[in-house]
């Protein structure tokens, strides 16, 4: 009889509210904390006086996977732990590029990741010259046989920074398409918005039945001289030499440390960022501000008097860069261990400019969660946005093993003046602007983590980033 009065009192109340007021006057606490933090700053600002460039698989990297480590401790993460991975390596070495005619000129230039170099005396060759790579592979083979093959496609600046998305393939794909035409190398406008004389580096592909020809990205203002003299209409030959290399295999470390969750310790929401970087900036805004941004995450959470129910991941990716391996690892490590715990998983890596929308990926019972993320994030000029959210870098490999995610948008307007660049220094992120992604960022996260709805199933789709 107790227990049917029991079942009925339980049938007769209205069902438990999935994020609870008391989780939303935490998360809004965190939000404030973050606010006036200078912890985010102070992390990325160690990475960068200590360690500094971080190529994947280079010494530095492996500097900056033991900061990692110590750093991590040293917050007092309940776990801190490596899983290692495999992957190629490459040196840039050095490069020279010169304009011989119609006018003897310096080019400011940069190897491409990847990329093989020339031989000892270099390459000397007329320019055949592309607008975008899309016209390369329409041309004419007898336009491009012998030549270096340039390719000027323009990247405008944006808030979401959508046109990397349509530039970047010159970058990623130029060498594959001007070597099937015939082409010594390739040279690129560099994929960026700035008006400096920054070359932008970033990663390039080579096809295993195509010749492997050298590639390296032109700064913007060095292209749009090269661009001049084309349309003069003269012949415009080059030099280039570049000693680039890759190199052999060697193992490198995704780095994560954890906050144990208190009721279901097992259930994991994921934050990160990617700690390696190219190799001739800081890697401050690429991508120090993302790991700095998910480990005071983490510590604030972890500092909170109780833990969260569920289980807090900080995972430092490695080797992003060049070709996201660590994410790749990740998955193959967890997909028949925990993935299909992941209650949900974000990651920064767009810089440190302030984040102004939150994009999820919930399944129909993520409405609960949603409407507090609202509420919280509102009043940091934080809007919800769509539920197509990719996840970004790393955590876009988890949507298609039903994890779900989130990304949370940073205003991009001026990351590409400096990306891939030697200029991606510390004194390019705002501290106020940090503290305010983590605000938004250990609020998620915390949410997340106390949300009693089940997120999954996820809608299904490449919605990209
Ligand atoms: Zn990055
Ligand atoms: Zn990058």
């Amino acid at each position: 009889m107790r227990k049917l009065l029991a079942s009925l009192l339980i049938a007769s109340l209205p069902a438990a509210a999935a994020v609870t007021e008391q989780d939303i006057q935490t998360a809004q606490k965190l939000r404030d904390q973050a606010l006036s933090s200078p912890l985010a700053y102070d992390l990325v600002k160690s990475l960068v006086v200590e360690v500094g460039p971080r190529l994947a698989g280079s010494e530095n990297n492996k500097k900056a996977e033991d900061w990692a480590v110590a750093k991590l401790k040293s917050l007092g993460f309940d776990k801190v732990y490596t899983e290692a991975l495999t992957i190629p390596t490459w040196t840039r070495g050095t490069i020279h590029a010169e304009i011989e005619a119609p006018y003897r000129q310096h080019l400011a230039i940069t190897a491409l990741g990847n990329s093989v170099g020339t031989d000892a005396k270099g390459i000397d060759a007329e320019v055949a010259f592309f607008d975008s790579l899309d016209d390369l592979k329409a041309a004419d083979p007898k336009e491009v046989k012998g030549k270096i093959v340039f390719i000027n496609k323009r990247m405008a600046r944006a808030q979401d920074g959508f046109q990397y998305g349509t530039t970047v393939g010159a970058r990623s794909r130029g060498a594959i398409e001007a070597a099937k035409l015939g082409a010594k190398a390739v040279l690129i406008r560099s994929v960026g918005t700035g008006l400096s004389r920054f070359p932008h580096t970033g990663m390039m592909h080579y096809q295993d039945d195509v010749e492997k020809i050298p590639a390296a990205a032109v700064a913007v203002p060095d292209a749009n001289l090269l661009e001049a003299m084309v349309k003069e209409g003269k012949p415009v030959r080059l030099h280039l030499e570049m000693t680039a290399k890759p190199g052999p295999e060697t193992t490198v470390h995704n780095v994560i440390a954890e906050v144990t969750g208190s009721e279901k310790p097992d259930e994991i929401v994921l934050i990160a960022g990617h700690l390696d970087s190219w190799d001739e900036g800081q890697g401050a805004i690429d991508d120090g501000a993302g790991i700095a941004l998910a480990a005071a995450a983490g510590k604030l959470i972890k500092d909170l008097p109780r833990r969260p129910k569920r289980t807090i991941r900080v995972v430092f990716f490695a080797a992003e860069e060049v070709g996201l391996f660590g994410g790749k690892a990740y998955v193959a490590q967890h997909k028949d261990t925990d993935l299909a715990k992941h209650v949900l998983a974000g990651e920064s890596d767009f810089g440190a400019g302030r984040i102004y929308r939150i994009d999820t990926r919930f399944g129909p019972k993520g409405d609960d969660l949603s409407a507090a993320l609202n509420k919280v994030l509102g009043p940091i000029g934080v809007d919800v946005g769509s539920n197509q959210a990719g996840g970004g870098s790393e955590v876009s490999l988890m949507p298609a093993f039903g994890v779900p995610v989130v990304s949370l948008r940073q205003d991009g307007t001026h990351y590409f003046d400096y990306h891939h660049t030697a200029d991606d220094t510390l004194n390019k992120i705002v501290p106020a602007e940090l503290a305010q992604n983590l605000a938004a960022w250990v609020s998620t996260v915390y949410l997340a983590a106390q949300n009693d709805s089940p997120l999954r199933p996820i809608p299904e789709g490449d919605f990209g980033e």
